[in-house]
């Protein structure tokens, strides 16, 4: 077997594909990505990949340049199915990131982030229930 045939190997090792996401249990970056380290070929280091675009490779037959990125489609930082996965330049990712995302960080399918909103409900309802008793102790205090 061939150096990469091992290490694609010993990867899927590491792969959850019981879902339709597959899910990385190895290890992870800071940022919330599966971090692979594929071991090294005699003399040479060990390759620490991020297992998204491993998998992507994998499953393409083909590296990715720096100047690409790969989106997850499902918005699962751990998920390496390649189906999920699309290649895309780095400013268009970004780009893409800006839309999808709210300021918050919060994956928002459309036009409004349902997760601020709710937050900001909450926020509110807060404020009223607060203006509430404010006005009930000042009512008894009046007598
Ligand atoms: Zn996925
Ligand atoms: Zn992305
Ligand atoms: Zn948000």
């Amino acid at each position: 077997m061939y150096y990469r045939e091992i290490a694609a190997l010993r990867f899927w090792t590491f792969v959850d594909q019981s879902q339709s996401c597959w899910i990385w249990k190895g290890a992870k970056t800071s940022t919330g990505y599966g971090l692979f380290i594929a071991e090294a070929k005699k003399g040479q280091k060990h390759q620490r990949v991020l297992a998204h675009r491993y998998a992507w490779s994998l499953a393409n037959d083909q590296e990715i340049s720096f100047k690409h990125h790969l989106h997850h489609t499902c918005g699962n930082r751990l998920c390496v199915n390649p189906t999920h996965l699309e290649l895309t330049t780095v400013s268009k990712h970004r780009g893409l990131h800006a839309k999808a995302y709210c300021k918050r960080g919060h994956l928002k399918p459309g036009k409004r982030c349902k997760e601020c909103n709710k937050m900001m409900t909450k926020i509110w309802w807060q404020r009223i229930g607060n203006a509430r008793r404010k006005e009930k102790r000042q009512l008894e205090r009046q007598g």
